[in-house]
């Protein structure tokens, strides 16, 4: 199952994630996950990232696409992954679109989580009490919104249109556990 999360930061693409893991058995593969461990471990990555995240902009495409390259390589991405978080730009979806293509693979389904952006301001505050996310502050998520709308939603209008019979918006404004049993509904159905 290969599955796609769209959507703006704070939307609950990550909550949703972890969920969907377990249900089938594949790695959450999110880029932001993978550039905060590389932060922590303080590598060559890790330091050159960290400035666009510690500011809310996008960390550069090449940078992202090798990081991409050899995750797409490990063995527990033989039988699918969520991708959350990756692609935000178009070089990024190019270069998924193309991966896929070669690999002869395509996505099984891509939910698009809307949600109103006061309320992901409002959880992405509640989240800064909870974890120590240096880009958790009201003038970051600002930036990292804005860049939602420049750079990755039209990424999303794309994807919509391309894989029209795959695309499901979600309204992510709902409780979580309603969430679950919205996204299981659709992927029973992908499964049959
Ligand atoms: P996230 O946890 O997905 O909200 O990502 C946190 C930060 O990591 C973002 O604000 C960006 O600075 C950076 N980041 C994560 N994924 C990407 C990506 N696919 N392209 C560019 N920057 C990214």
């Amino acid at each position: 199952m290969r599955i796609l999360l769209l959507g703006p930061p704070g939307g609950g693409k990550g909550t949703q994630s972890k969920f969907l893991m377990e249900k089938f058995n594949i790695p959450q593969i999110s880029t932001g996950d993978m550039l905060r461990a590389h932060v922590k471990k303080n590598t060559e990555l890790g330091k050159k990232a960290k400035e666009f995240m510690n500011k809310g902009e996008l960390v550069t495409d090449s940078l992202i696409l090798d990081m991409m390259e050899v995750r797409f390589k490990d063995n527990d991405c033989k039988n699918g992954y969520i991708l959350d978080g990756f692609p935000r730009t178009f070089p990024q979806s190019e270069f998924l679109l193309t991966f896929l293509e070669q690999n002869k693979l395509s996505l099984d389904i891509i939910f698009d989580f809307k949600i109103d952006f006061r309320i992901v301001q409002e959880r992405i505050m509640e989240r800064s009490k909870l974890q120590k996310r240096s880009d958790d502050s009201i003038d970051v998520i600002k930036v990292r919104l804005d860049k939602y709308i420049q750079e990755t939603y039209p990424v999303s209008q794309v994807f919509g249109s391309k894989f029209a019979d795959k695309y499901k918006v979600i309204d992510a404004s709902k409780q979580i556990l309603e969430i679950q049993k919205e996204l299981m509904k659709i992927l029973k159905k992908v499964e049959n």
